[in-house]
């Protein structure tokens, strides 16, 4: 390479992110230390109010995960052996793993091909085959706002009500994200959240919340998550788990939450950056009508496997960093192989090897962004010429 060697591109700056937070986020985290109610500390409380009015729902209710979130709201309604929760086989492990760890069975649902996002057509094929085979119950829909852009939230919610089932939300990417003119929080019986460093409002380690308008529920969830607790400490009302959110956590979000819109509204000036700068052999993440992304993930397609090889490599030669979400539909993966019951979902099946994500953050300068699209512009120029 000519000129002066450049700084590496990273997937996410948290160093930069933690210098623009400042010292209000040393002062949340100092007045931890000084009640030391370090589990179920007054930050958690605050936290809740503020995620339940900015979601637009009634409560929130803070928990130690993503994954822990799903797994209570499961719990809570009684998911267990002979029940089948359709949900996307192109999303992360966790949606599907917590189904199965109470002795249900994930039913795998294509994706739509330009969206990325539940196909209803594959859902209602999915729903008539569990029918048909007289096995399970179909009891829920696991939606999931894949890379921070809305499931179709109006069509699943009619499908659910019409059939039966329940509806959950898996917002752990989308958090931050709008439908229909409102954020996303209130689309379906439960909407849980994911903190992890990674996404769009990440703490400092793992937390997750759940969001409800059903008061029943939320007291529900808030038992559950602190071992099936009732009114008293030691009544033990059902068999729960140990996952609350962490005062120090709360106290890190509660921090972020301050800077959350102009972080929205930077990622929102990438996406277009990229989008205006794509040469026409990547293909650009397709915008969900009515909708703002939270841009979790901003993930470009190629037209082949080689050429998403041939990209990645060569990005990554210069210093820039990608990433693949996901290499493997769940189905195909070992763990669920068994649950499975054979049906193809070529949407899902080919994704796999086409997907690449850019980095997206807050913290990317525009010199950054510039040098990203200058790498693959150039990439493209040499795939487009004769050999
Ligand atoms: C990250 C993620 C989860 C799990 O969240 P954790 O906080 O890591 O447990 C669940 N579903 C989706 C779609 C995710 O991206």
């Amino acid at each position: 390479m000519v000129g002066a060697v450049k700084p590496p591109i990273a997937f996410l700056d948290l160093q930069a992110q933690q210098k623009r937070l400042g010292s209000g986020l040393r002062q949340r985290v100092e007045r931890v230390f000084e009640h030391c109610r370090f589990v179920m500390g007054p930050e958690l409380q605050e936290l809740e109010e503020k995620l339940a009015a900015y979601g637009g729902v009634r409560h929130a209710v803070g928990v130690s995960s993503g994954t822990d979130a799903l797994l209570a709201v499961m719990m809570g309604e009684g998911i267990g052996s002979g029940d089948a929760v359709f949900l996307p086989a192109f999303t992360y492990t966790a949606t599907a793993e917590i189904v199965l760890l109470l002795g249900g069975t994930p039913v795998f649902v294509d994706v739509d091909p330009d969206t990325f996002q539940i196909s209803l057509s594959s859902l209602a094929c999915r729903l008539d085959d569990v029918r048909r085979a007289g096995i399970l119950r179909p009891r829920a829909i696991i939606g999931v706002d894949l890379f921070g852009q809305p499931a179709p939230w109006q069509e699943l919610r009619s499908f659910a009500e019409r059939e039966a089932l329940v509806l959950v939300a898996d917002c752990a990417q989308s958090f931050g994200a709008s439908y229909q003119g409102r954020k996303l929080g209130g689309e379906a019986l439960a909407t849980t959240l994911s903190f992890f460093p990674s996404k769009p409002l990440g703490g400092y380690g793992d937390g997750g919340a759940i969001l409800t308008d059903d008061s029943e529920k939320a007291a529900l969830y808030r038992s559950l998550r602190s071992h099936g607790e009732g009114e008293q400490r030691y009544d033990v009302q059902r068999i729960g788990l140990n996952a609350r959110l962490d005062s120090l956590q709360a106290a890190v979000l509660l921090s972020k939450l301050d800077i959350f819109e102009d972080e929205l509204r930077r990622r929102e000036e990438v996406a277009c950056a990229y989008d205006a700068g794509l040469p026409a052999l990547v293909r650009k993440p397709m915008r969900v009508a009515e909708s703002e992304s939270a841009w979790a993930v901003y993930c470009v397609t190629l037209p082949t496997g080689e050429l998403r090889e041939s990209l990645q490599l060569h990005l990554k030669e210069a210093d820039i960093a990608t990433a693949i979400y996901y290499p493997k539909p769940l189905h195909w993966q070992p763990a669920y192989r068994e649950q499975h019951d054979g049906v193809s979902l070529p949407v899902s099946e080919g994704l796999g090897e086409k997907v690449l994500a850019l980095p997206i953050h807050a913290d990317l300068s525009d010199e950054a962004i510039g040098r990203v699209l200058d790498v693959i512009n150039q990439w493209a120029r040499v795939q487009n010429e004769p050999q």
